[in-house]
């Protein structure tokens, strides 16, 4: 029997506890907020998107980051292991639109409830409002041994309040996102002073500042069935369709989310976003429709002649991108200004800035250098019994539960394998 600690009582922590309980190890979990998961009641607007229910090969098409990494642990303890395991400990589970899998409860506080009654049937101790400070291994503590030629070994943990020797530390204190949670980047530093590389870290999943005023006038605005395409030169680096939300500050919503993560790393103003506003319509088809519409209202400005195929708020918008004015009688519309009209609708050009912040983002992208951990078992390969999970790893997902799985997931393998 072992000694572990763990070290954050989120998603990865809670999960990679039990698995340790499970195997009869002696387990200490240490949060540094008053009640455990204050993530997770926030996920899932409050309802816990706690898993995607696909096959593994379908799963890994949604990791942004670390894909190779995961797949092991993805095949070890899939999607439909959680469920089982949360159905085990009684939480009823409903799967609705994309796999997508919740409490039936609808209330996320009762994915934390299970998580900690799972973790206390398996003798897990839970300490509350203690906060880890320094890890100590063999090589710091110059009392045990010198590592010229031996690989140094975890022995201490050092919190607010106490030192605890330890055979076993599992770090799982998530990424920098939504830092009110309590997720602020401690792990980062442990595995710095423990020797480990971080990679560089930035916003994912998050929302999109745009350049200049233009936008404002469409803040509010959602629109449901369009295609968003980020190109890099000639190069398409990111499609997809679905919702997309004009707010303050540019734009968010989900497909703008999944682009973010996409394109955290590379020179944002040298891109070139668009917005299919008609992708069901071929540049044809819509020119077609354009005719029909101007043949209707021929007498009246070209302004009151798109109502029908734009909202309201986005006329005056791209009309200003297709450089005709709002004011242009129908009639005397040229053929060369339809066109660029239906390009424009085709290709609605949006300005990036820059990311939203940390505050803001649903994910960390970037941490804990992969090529120093093993993949299977979640150990460092440079200090025996250091273990990391969850989202302080350089690994990343997009929408839909996968983050919290892969979460569940790389716990379970750091708890599992001790
Ligand atoms: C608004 C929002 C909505 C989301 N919705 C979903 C969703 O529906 N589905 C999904 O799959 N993903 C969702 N995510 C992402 C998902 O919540 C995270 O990827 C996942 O919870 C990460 O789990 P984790 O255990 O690795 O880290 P965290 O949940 O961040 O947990 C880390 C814990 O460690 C503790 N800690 C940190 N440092 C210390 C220390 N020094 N000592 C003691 N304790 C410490 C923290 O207080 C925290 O409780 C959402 C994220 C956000 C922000």
């Amino acid at each position: 029997m072992k000694k572990v600690c763990v070290i954050g009582g989120g998603a990865a922590g809670l999960m990679a506890a039990y698995a340790a309980g499970e195997k009869g190890h002696e387990v200490l979990l240490f949060e540094k907020n008053e009640k455990l998961g204050k993530k997770i009641y926030i996920t899932g607007k409050g309802r816990c998107n706690f898993t995607n229910d696909v096959a593994p090969e379908e799963f890994l098409q949604n990791v942004v980051r670390g894909e190779k990494f995961l797949r092991g642990a993805i095949y070890s303890f899939p999607s439909q292991k959680t469920i089982e395991f949360f159905e085990r400990y009684g939480l009823s589970v409903k799967i609705e639109r994309g796999n997508r899998a919740f409490p039936v409860s609808d209330h996320a506080s009762d994915v934390t409830k299970t998580l900690e009654k799972a973790c206390k049937s398996v003798g897990v101790s839970i300490r509350l409002n203690e906060k880890v400070e320094k890890i100590l291994s063999t090589s710091e503590n110059t009392s045990t041994m010198s590592d010229i030629g031996i690989m140094s070994r975890i022995v201490k943990l050092k919190t607010d309040k106490e030192e605890y020797d330890c055979d076993v530390v599992i770090v799982a204190t998530g990424g920098l996102s939504y830092p009110s949670t309590g997720s602020t980047g401690d792990g980062y530093a442990f595995a710095k002073t423990l020797g480990h590389t971080v990679t560089d870290l930035k916003c994912g999943l998050c929302g999109l500042n745009l350049t200049g005023d233009d936008f404002k006038e469409l803040q509010g605005l959602t629109l449901k069935n369009v295609s968003l395409t980020v190109k890099s030169g000639a190069k398409t680096v990111y499609s997809d369709f679905g919702e997309a939300l004009f707010t303050h500050f540019g734009i968010s919503g989900p497909i703008v989310l999944s682009a973010s993560s996409v394109i955290n790393r590379m020179p944002l103003q040298a891109l070139a976003v668009t917005l299919d506003l008609k992708p069901a319509l071929d540049e044809q088809t819509l020119d077609k429709r354009l005719l029909r519409e101007f043949e209707q209202y021929k007498n009246k400005q070209i302004f009151n002649a798109l109502t029908e195929l734009l909202p309201q708020k986005l006329i005056s918008f791209v009309l200003k991108a297709s450089g005709v004015s709002e004011r242009k009688p129908v009639n005397a519309v040229m053929k060369e200004e339809r066109g660029r009209l239906v390009k424009t609708l085709k290709n609605l050009p949006l300005r990036i800035k820059s990311l939203r912040g940390f505050e803001e983002a649903i994910v960390t992208s970037g941490g804990i250098s992969l090529s120093e951990i093993n993949p299977k078992t979640m150990e460092s390969k440079k200090i025996s019994g250091l273990k990391f999970c969850g989202e302080v790893l350089d690994v990343d997902a997009f929408t839909g539960g996968f983050n919290m799985q892969i979460a569940f997931a790389t716990g379970y393998a750091a708890g599992s394998t001790i």
